[in-house]
């Protein structure tokens, strides 16, 4: 059905759904709705040390009882990593990927040793090295002659996007709608610095799946919270590297706690079933969500 708007709501199944979640499952439910739009639910599941099946469990059991509905089947991240690789491999082909041997460890050393090094807009320090700094052979060499005492055999390397090619070869005009907006956003990748585009323990990473689904799919309204907002520059530059097509944008307010804080599980922030638990019923809790 050419035309229709495609929303989807994605969680990751690393922890129970709070209020922030319901928010963006209601609005974008909500929009789709209003719109005669499609409702689409995927699971990002991409991060097999953090997500969990109860979770995922958790997720379909607490939208249901808020009341909402979505097609099927889920798309789940983790059955797709094919269509992943293919996105990296056409990246790889412009020249635009390569591997960095650097630890964690030997990351946060090298921006210690740089007062002021810039930070991403979620606060991580950019990679500090250049592409190529430790290469393969590098590596393998260091090894052999017993240097590198933090490397190990079975550290993988990280395949980093090469930012400021990649913002060369994206060329102008990078930016995106923002629903309700009357200008665009401009988009600046370049904040970013080189992101991980894939790692041996996942060979994905968030940025690359959300384009690649989102345009599998069909998406035409990406809908979640502000804290994404960011982000949405790396999406713009990736969707234009691949020829993706563009969807309209809305970054909604966060839920805050009373202090004023994101909800998240690591502040201990109350679950959708916890509030279930405590005797609040649906309505309350979609009111709570959207309040
Ligand atoms: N999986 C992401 C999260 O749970 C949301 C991704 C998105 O909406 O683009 O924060």
């Amino acid at each position: 059905m050419p035309g229709v708007p495609v929303f989807r709501f994605a969680p990751s199944p690393n922890g129970y759904l709070h209020l922030g979640h319901a928010r963006s499952a209601l609005i974008n439910a909500r929009m789709a709705r209003e719109t005669g739009g499609r409702l689409l639910l995927r699971i990002e599941n991409i991060d097999a040390t953090r997500c969990r099946p109860n979770y995922e469990a958790a997720i379909y059991e607490d939208l249901a009882w808020l009341g909402l509905d979505w097609e099927q089947p889920v798309r789940r991240q983790s059955e797709h990593m094919d269509a992943y690789r293919a996105a990296l491999e056409r990246l790889e082909a412009m020249g635009l990927v390569y591997a960095s041997f650097e630890s964690r460890a030997e990351i946060r050393a090298e921006v210690a040793a740089r007062p002021g090094w810039p930070s991403d807009p979620d606060g991580a320090p950019l990679f500090p090295f250049a592409r190529g700094a430790i290469g393969e052979a590098g590596h393998r060499a260091g090894r052999a002659a017993g240097g590198f005492p933090s490397l190990s055999d079975s550290r993988p390397p990280a395949l980093r996007l090469d930012m400021a090619q990649a913002v060369a070869r994206a060329g102008v005009g990078l930016g995106w709608r923002e629903w309700g907006a009357t200008e665009p956003v401009t988009a600046d990748p370049g904040a970013w610095g080189d992101v991980v585009l894939a790692r041996k323990e996942t060979p994905t990473s968030y940025h690359l799946s959300v384009v690649v689904d989102d345009a599998l799919q069909g998406v035409t309204h990406v809908v979640r919270g502000t804290d994404l907002k960011a982000a949405t520059s790396v999406h713009r530059l990736l969707q234009r590297l691949l020829g993706l097509p563009e969807p309209l944008y809305r970054h909604h307010a966060l839920v805050l706690d009373a202090e004023g804080r994101k909800l998240s599980k690591s502040i201990g922030s109350e679950s959708l079933r916890e509030l279930r638990a405590r005797g609040a019923s649906a309505a309350e809790v979609r009111a709570m969500a959207l309040g």
